[in-house]
This record gives C-alpha cells, structure tokens and sequence, in this order.
C-alpha cells in the first residue's frame, strides 16, 4: 500500500531544495552569528541573506523580519506587542473572528484574564469575515484587529486587504496570522495594508519549528522570550540556523511557484469535490471558491470523523477531521461550530489538504475511498436510517 499525503495544513513534507539549503548549516557553517571571530561571522551573514530573502517574498524591509520558533510563537508575540502597547495608551479593546486558530484564541484568553476586553466577530454559514463588522466593531480604544489571511480547517480566505484599509484609515494596528495563506496566495504586507504578520515554514515544504513575524518599522515589539539580544534584542536565543536558511529556500521556492501550483493544485481539489458531489446528505464547508487551491472540508451526515480518517488511513490516504491541535479530542471543532454546522454534523467532518506533490490518480483514490468508507459507515451507524427518515434533528 502507498501512503496518499493529503494532511498539508498540518504540516507538508520538506523539499528538496530546503534540505539542501539546510545540510552545510548543520556541518561546515556551525558558528553561532553573535561570535565576532571569523566562523560566527560567516553564519552571521548566512542569517542576514537569509533575512533579506524572506523579507523580499512578502515585500518586506530585512529589519522588519523577525526569526521565531514558528507560527505560534508569531502569533503570540504579536497580540501580546499590540495589547501592551495599547494598555499604555489606555486602549484594551481587540477585535479577532471566533475561527481563529488556538494560537491567536488562547492568547486572547489570556489577556482577557488580564482585563482586555476582547470581541470575536462572527465569520457565517460561508467561512468569511465581513469588513463591514470589522469597521463596525472598531472603537476609539481598539488596540487591535487581528484575522486569519487563510482558515486553517475550511481554507477560506479572508478580504485581508480591505480589513488592513479600513484598520489603516482608523489607525488601528493589523495583525494577520498568514501560516495558511502563505506559499499559496500572494502576500504582500505593504499592498495588503499588514501591519504585523506570521509565517510557519513547515506549512509550505520547509522545516518545522521555524517561523518568522513581520512587525512593520516603528511598532515597538515586546519580548516573549527574554535572554540574549538576537533579533535586535526582541527575541532571544541563538538562532536556529539550519531551520532559517531552509525557510528562507522554502519561501523563494514556494514564491517562484506559486501561480503554477495554485492551478495545478486547485484542479485536484475541483476534481476531489466534484467526484464527492453524488454522496448525499454531505456539505462541502466555507465558501465553494473564496478558499485556498488544497483544501476541502466536508461533513457527512451520519457519521463520526474519527472512524472516516482510521479506515481511509487503512487505505494509505493521511487525512484529518479538522485541526491536527484538537484531534484526540472529542469535542467537535470550534470551526465548524462558528460557522453555524450543528454539533452532530461537525462531528462527521473530513479535511482534505493537497499540496503540488499529489497527483491526479491519488485524487481518483480518495475519492473512490471517501465514497466506499462513507457508505460503509453509515451502514453500521444507529442514527443514519433515522436521519434518512427525517427523524433525527440536531
Ligand atoms: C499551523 C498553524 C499555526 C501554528 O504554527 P506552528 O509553526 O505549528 O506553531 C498557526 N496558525 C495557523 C493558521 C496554522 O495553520
């Protein structure tokens, strides 16, 4: 049996190109860049090039780059930056979505413990913020907005450029957690209006643990993690060498492609969504076209998700039910549940996550699969005759 990868919002594999990039880091560049001898200056400015690179493929300064240890750790120190510096102003109002990822909700959580007041907009039956509520929600002591560029579970992509306007234009700070978007649909912190903005390399074939947080020139960021003074004093420890140099490969690679592999990848999810659309009483989740090229997201009626991923997994195909954070759980994803889907329907729920790697006979595999393990377990479930009836209301 062949494995079929089709998980890619949880993490891609790393390309060849990145690992390549990786490999001299690890032997014959091993100097730390805050050494002053010769071997730590050299991977000085591997670190610096490195910089300059992914600055450029978000249209960026290199001095408004900062290396983390991945989206979440963007994600956190930006929220944390705008509140902070907002507090001191008297500001301690934040506007996000109620879909957001963990990484942003529990950080707010944490602040409202704090005594921030934040407020969670709705995101409706399609997956998508309006800016009207953006512009709506904004008051005088808004510290900050911050929304997803891409969902991380349905794929819808949300109106970032027109929500950046309108927080320009009322002078209130943007945030956008990009992990989903990037390498996928273009970005372009200064085009989109973006104020800050974070990246997670193993999102888009580069390595795992290495992210980075675009903070625009002038915002003053605050430490979450506090120690020596690399990245300009806003984020110690030694840098993570390897890790950059192949995200900095990851991104230009993923750039450079991206028109290309958009096409290619969206014809394999039509192609998936189209073979599903004869399985009845099934919905495919967020808007049918707003979302990104890879990803699906279905519920089907009748059935738990978990029982779906195990047998397609016996069949090779890796998917997910939703968040790779909140599988092993079972509460149903708080995704589903902002977009209206009832609790017993999200229960039911399949995510599909291609990248430019699949190919077009894996697409025919799924979607025979999908077809033979949702009949099957329907078959078996106490509540899929009923629901047929009508009997069954959530
Ligand atoms: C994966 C993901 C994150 C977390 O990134 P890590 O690098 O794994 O910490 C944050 N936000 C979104 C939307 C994601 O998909």
């Amino acid at each position: 049996m062949t494995t079929i990868y089709v998980d890619n919002a949880a993490t891609t594999q790393l390309s060849d190109t990145a690992l390549e990039a990786m490999k001299p880091m690890m032997q014959e560049i091993y100097g730390n860049p805050s050494s002053l001898h010769h071997i730590g200056q050299i991977a000085k400015e591997h670190l610096e090039d490195a910089r300059a690179r992914v600055a450029k493929c978000i249209n960026a300064n290199p001095n408004e780059i900062y290396f983390t240890s991945g989206g979440s750790e963007a994600d956190n120190q930006a929220i944390i930056t705008a509140a902070y510096n907002g507090a001191k102003k008297g500001k301690k109002h934040i506007i996000s979505s109620k879909f957001e990822h963990h990484a942003v909700l529990h950080t707010l959580d944490k602040l409202a413990k704090e005594g921030f007041e934040i407020q969670l907009l709705d995101v409706y039956s399609d997956g998508i913020v309006k800016v009207e509520d953006v512009k709506n929600a904004i008051r005088d002591d808004t510290a900050l907005v911050t929304i997803m560029t891409a969902n991380n579970e349905v794929g819808t992509i949300q109106p970032i450029k027109e929500i950046g306007a309108v927080c320009k234009e009322k002078g209130v700070l943007f945030h956008t957690d990009a992990v989903q978007g990037f390498g996928h649909i273009p970005i372009d912190v200064v085009d989109m209006n973006i104020d800050m903005l974070s990246i997670s390399a193993h999102k888009f074939h580069g390595p795992k643990g290495v992210g980075l947080l675009y903070c625009r020139k002038g915002i003053v960021l605050q430490n979450v993690i506090n120690g020596g003074a690399q990245e300009r004093g806003k984020r110690a420890g030694t840098e993570n060498m390897a890790s950059i140099v192949g995200m900095a490969a990851a991104m230009e690679e993923a750039v450079k492609n991206l028109d290309k592999n958009a096409k290619y990848v969206t014809a394999l999810r039509d192609k998936i969504i189209d073979g599903c659309a004869d399985i009845e009483r099934h919905t495919l989740n967020g808007d049918r076209y707003n979302r990104l090229p890879g990803t699906i997201n279905f519920c089907f009626e009748g059935i738990e998700g978990e029982g779906l991923l195990l047998l397609l997994d016996q069949d090779g195909i890796c998917a997910s039910s939703g968040s790779a954070c909140t599988s092993g759980s079972l509460d149903p994803s708080h995704v589903l549940l902002s977009m209206g889907i009832p609790v017993a329907t999200a229960h039911g729920s399949l995510r599909i996550s291609l990248c430019e790697y699949n190919t077009e006979e894996e697409a025919d595999i799924i979607i025979n699969s999908i077809h033979k393990v949702v009949t099957y377990l329907r078959s078996i479930s106490p509540v899929w005759e009923k629901i047929q009836k009508g009997e069954v209301v959530d």
